[in-house]
């Protein structure tokens, strides 16, 4: 049996190859740590460093000095709600987010809760976006910070969170957001929208793992408590020796993401378009999330067909996601949050298409799907 064909870019990118090209020298040859500035390998690793922030501002329109280092975006979402509800508990203590947010946002959330927090909780509408009179009307006198994510990592609907982020200045509210599936799908302008503090991380644009940054904003500044004490690196916002192999990766990862932008989310969106020509017509398949206000290389369908509970443990000939495989229950909270009936929400596939996908893979691939559900419509599958 050959490979499968790797539909699940949500969950991770491969590493484009150039990325990896930039980031080999820096785990060789030049393995200065950037915080030593008496010799030339030090000075070079921070040369690169600071190089890598302004591609990362770059991509964000942000200024380089606004980016601080983290390993991922469970890190930056973590820093940037602890952080600023920490720092702002003496005004307010109540924070607001959104059911469909990623368990990062919504697991430090609830340990706030446990510290003497209060959080609401919104729920989205049936196509995953949030009502923005809804945001408008849980936000308080006392409360200092929302997070709502830009791009979700399940249905792959866009947030308009520039319009949302008006609100809570408006509100005198911090607004945090998770932009860990946005970059490169999405054009992100911090100089212009109203936000406050934004996590990324590469991996999931073509960049290595364990390496992401937190954008924080320094005009109107932002306070934040430190959740990592010690040398006090990042303006002291996190501190440890920084991993410049796997900064030089996020900064190249960034740099081609916006590059290739206008070119590959047509691209994305062609590929994606074709797949789901495959699909749609089939009675029983459901597109989850709204389908125009979606990133390019997202699909997630629900089949509400019988004798398919376990469709998505036989597709051998493709990698993509069971979106409740890492779901209490194991029923996505994104999808229930949607209203999704839990047994449908139960048997439900994303497929999310990358820039090392062809045209040919795609044809492949939903053939493959289609043939899939028609035989376990018709009881040919063996569950
Ligand atoms: C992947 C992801 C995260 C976690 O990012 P890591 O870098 O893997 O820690 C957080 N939020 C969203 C929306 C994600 O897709």
């Amino acid at each position: 049996m050959s490979t499968p064909i790797y539909l699940d870019n949500s969950a991770t990118t491969p590493i484009d190859p150039a990325v990896l090209d930039a980031m080999l020298p820096f785990l060789r040859e030049q393995f200065g740590n950037p915080a030593s500035s008496t010799h030339a390998w030090g000075r070079s690793a921070s040369r690169a460093v600071e190089q890598a922030r302004a591609e990362v501002a770059r991509l964000v329109g942000a200024e380089a000095r606004d980016i601080v280092w983290t390993s991922g975006a469970t890190e930056s979402n973590n820093l940037a709600i602890k952080g600023a509800a920490l720092a702002a508990q003496k005004r307010g203590r109540h924070l607001v987010t959104v059911q469909t947010e990623h368990k990062a946002v919504l697991d430090t959330m609830q340990w706030l809760e446990r510290q003497g927090f209060e959080v609401t909780c919104l729920a989205p509408r049936k196509n995953g976006l949030l009502d923005a009179e809804a945001f408008r009307a849980a936000l308080r006198p006392d409360t200092v910070l929302a997070s709502v994510m830009l791009v979700n990592n399940e249905i792959g609907v866009i947030q308009d969170v520039a319009a949302l982020g008006a609100i809570c200045r408006a509100n005198g509210t911090l607004f945090h957001v998770d932009a860990a599936q946005a970059t490169g799908k999405v054009a992100i302008d911090l100089a212009q929208w109203p936000v406050d503090i934004m996590s990324l991380t590469a991996h999931k644009t073509y960049g290595p793992k364990g390496i992401g940054a937190l954008y924080v904003r320094r005009a109107p500044q932002v306070r934040l408590e430190c959740q990592m004490h010690g040398g006090g690196h990042e303006r002291g916002l996190r501190s440890g020796t920084l991993a410049t192999h796997q900064i030089v990766g996020m900064g190249a990862a960034f740099r081609i993401a916006g590059e290739l932008m206008a070119t590959e989310v047509p691209q994305l969106r062609a590929l994606r378009d074709r797949f789901w020509s495959k699909l749609k017509d089939l009675p029983g398949v459901i597109l989850n999330g709204d389908m125009e206000k979606r990133i390019a290389n997202n699909l997630n369908i629900s089949l509400d067909i019988p004798n398919c509970d376990s469709l998505v443990t036989t597709l051998t000939d493709i990698a993509v996601s069971s979106t409740s495989a890492c779901s209490t229950g194991g029923v996505s909270h994104v999808l229930q949050a949607l209203g999704s009936d839990a047994g449908v929400a139960g048997n439900s596939i994303r497929i999310t298409v990358g820039r090392f996908n062809t045209m040919e893979e795609i044809d492949r691939a939903a053939d493959y799907l289609r043939q899939k559900i028609e035989d376990c419509r018709a009881g040919r599958l063996a569950a």
